[in-house]
């Protein structure tokens, strides 16, 4: 059936998956996508939303290098808001609700349209392996299928445990059959394996709430969209709504502890800290009487509502119960209940940077089993693992992305230098170089990198390109442009800023607080270089943030240059710290298990300290 070598195969459909499939084969790789159900390739297991806080960011890193979830998203929104936008630059994330079909739908066709790209629905339950590099995978139905490089994306699969109240069943999401075999023979060959836990809420009919008792939330009123090339924006959106529990939710939750997988033993394994369930936040926080519950819909046409904030694996009467109980649910008719869903996963810090793990040569791991949580940090981890697995076949370079190059350099580095005990999601507050990482400058980042490796096409980097351009135009023209103080008083006056006396330059006042580029847009010479020139939104608030921020760009820039330098002191791969009797036994003991690759990374490492660094230092002849 299969009497072809592929170069790489990727097991799983999920987000690591399909991003690793298109990235191999847009790189020229002979691709074979095996996951268990062709239906659900880029299925959204929870909320029907891609990006938020530090995940939007990621979703316009994986557009700007060439990945295809910012054009699915785009294609499939029903909502579009850029939160924070009343914070600095370095905080705001597009975020999007997705019409839950169409987003898989999106992702097939997309994949569908890749060259070099095949597929197969079934189970892969074991890989093939010789000496100790990975030569293919072997299906549950006991074909062999051999490729130079394997990319693991098994997601929530792998000895899937599913709980609801007192029952459990074996299942990698509601409804799809649970992975076996893989771990098993992963932990054979002398991986670690450990257990981690998600859940998600109920979903509803819509035709049953009473939105009139809800508060609205609308999306942007000038929606803006995830990918730097020619996507559709929203003309339309949905509504999304907001309501909360009560105490007498609370009360009425708390009648079913007793038969909790959470509060029983029966669940062991740790959950996403940021993503408790219900019956977690009501026991962790018992002096708040209200949680909000977002109430978003979950598609275009359809009337299933996702209770967003109500994630639970209580039993589903007392789901049912409780629900009811919330303002605008009470005739609420029930979909499907929530339940919460126990896996394997790999501790992260026994893969190299590049995601191939350390024991088992061109075999890489990609998404939640690398003990992360969200679409968005799996979908970047599979473009990253594909990328190194087309590369590491054709012999060439590894491609790997540094803290202050991107959001998906710190997730990478912090799993592997770190690694995770409970699900992993990312936050502004895990990058130090935020100001560099935003989502405005992904392209302006990533597309030349994505360019080089043939994965970003030609009209993208021309798009980015020309934004560099007219930015850097507008921002001399800032600079080089004097404004009188009959224009700009009046403006300075509605923000409260002190009056000018003379004519100065334009970018000195432009770049006092409060003074935004609408406020610009209203002075003649503004608006007129910008319909000259025909400037869009995407390099009008790049210039914005090039005025306003410069300094602390620069001072961000400066920092990361300066650890570049440990960067580049590199530790020999076979370097024996044992006999480094001068390092404390937690470090060399931690430093043997990761083997940094850089003194850099070394002292990312926790346990490993600053004197730690020195002793290395010294050893390195530094
Ligand atoms: P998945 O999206 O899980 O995809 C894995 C794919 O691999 C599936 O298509 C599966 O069929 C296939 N597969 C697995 N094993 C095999 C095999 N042996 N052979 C062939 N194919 C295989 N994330 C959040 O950020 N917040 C949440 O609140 C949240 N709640 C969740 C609740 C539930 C119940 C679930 C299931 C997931 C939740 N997630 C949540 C996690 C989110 O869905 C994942 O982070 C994301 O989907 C991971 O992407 P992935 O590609 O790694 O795996």
């Amino acid at each position: 059936m299969f009497d072809k070598e592929y170069d790489v195969i990727v097991v799983g459909g999920g987000h690591a998956g399909a991003e690793a499939t298109a990235a191999a084969a847009n790189m020229g790789s002979k691709t074979l996508l095996i996951t268990m159900n062709l239906q659900t390739i880029g299925q959204m297991s929870c909320n029907p939303a891609m990006g938020g806080i530090a995940k939007g960011q990621i979703v316009r890193e994986i557009d700007a290098l060439g990945g295809y979830s910012g054009i699915v998203t785009d294609k499939s929104a029903i909502q579009f808001k850029m939160l924070n936008k009343s914070k600095g630059p370095a905080m705001w994330s597009p975020r999007a609700q997705n019409d839950r079909m169409r987003f898989a739908e999106e992702w097939r066709l997309a994949l569908e349209n890749t060259p070099n790209a095949d597929f197969y629905q079934e189970m892969v339950s074991g890989l093939l392996v010789e000496g100790d590099k990975v030569v293919g995978v072997r299906t549950s139905l006991g074909i062999d299928v051999r490729a130079k490089a394997v990319v693991l994306t098994n997601g929530t699969f792998l000895n899937g445990l599913i709980h609801i109240g007192e029952k459990q069943f074996g299942g990698g999401r509601a409804g799809e059959k649970a992975a076996t075999g893989i771990t098993e023979q992963l932990v054979d060959f002398g991986f670690e394996s450990g257990r981690m836990k998600t859940g998600t809420p109920p979903r509803v009919d819509g035709r049953s709430l009473d939105y009139s008792k809800m508060i609205l939330q609308p999306g942007d009123n000038n929606p803006e969209k995830f990918s730097y090339l020619e996507t559709p924006k929203l003309k339309e959106q949905r509504d999304c709504h907001m309501t909360h529990t009560s105490q007498l939710v609370h009360d009425l939750l708390r009648e079913g502890f007793d038969r909790s997988p959470m509060f029983n033993g029966r669940i062991k394994s740790i959950g996403p800290r940021y993503c408790p369930s219900i019956e977690d936040k009501i026991n962790r926080f018992a002096d708040k009487s209200s949680h909000q519950i977002f109430v978003e819909p979950e598609g275009w046409h359809t009337v299933e509502v996702y209770v967003n904030g109500f994630s639970t694996s209580l039993p589903e009467d007392v789901q049912y119960k409780a629900l009811k109980s919330v303002v605008g649910f009470e005739n609420v008719k029930f979909f499907r209940p929530g339940y919460a869903i126990e896996y394997d996963y790999f501790p992260p810090t026994q893969l190299k940077h590049t995601l191939e793990t350390k024991l088992v040569n061109n075999l890489y791991f990609a998404g939640q089993i690398n003990g992360t949580t969200g679409y968005e940090e799996a979908a970047s981890q599979g473009l990253m693992a594909g990328i190194n697995a087309h590369l590491k076949i054709n012999e060439k370079e590894p491609f790997m992305l540094k803290r202050d190059e991107a959001y998906i350099g710190v997730l990478i580095d912090d799993l592997i230098t770190k690694g995770t005990e409970e699900p992993y999601r990312m936050f502004t507050s895990r990058a130090e170089y935020r100001t560099l990482l935003r989502q405005d400058n992904a392209d302006l980042r990533l597309t030349p990198k994505g360019y080089e490796l043939g994965l970003a096409k030609e009209e993208r980097l021309r798009r980015m390109e020309e934004k560099e351009k007219n930015s850097d135009k507008f921002v001399a023209f800032f600079k080089n442009t004097s404004f009188t103080p009959e224009e700009i008083n009046p403006i300075l006056e509605e923000v409260s800023s002190s009056p000018v006396k003379q004519s100065d330059k334009m970018f000195k006042v432009f770049s006092r607080p409060n003074v935004t580029m609408d406020h610009m847009l209203r002075l003649d010479a503004v608006s007129n270089f910008v319909a000259e020139h025909n400037l869009d939104t995407e390099v009008l608030e790049q210039a914005e943030v090039q005025v306003k921020y410069s300094g602390y760009i620069a001072k961000e820039k400066n920092n990361a240059d300066k650890l570049l330098r440990l960067e580049n002191i590199k530790i020999p791969e076979d370097f024996d710290y044992r006999k480094l009797k001068s390092l404390s036994y937690e470090a060399r003991e931690k430093l043997e298990a990761i083997r940094p690759v850089t003194i850099s990374q070394a002292s990312r490492i926790s346990g490993v300290s600053p004197s730690d660094i020195s002793v290395l230092l010294v050893f390195l002849g530094r």
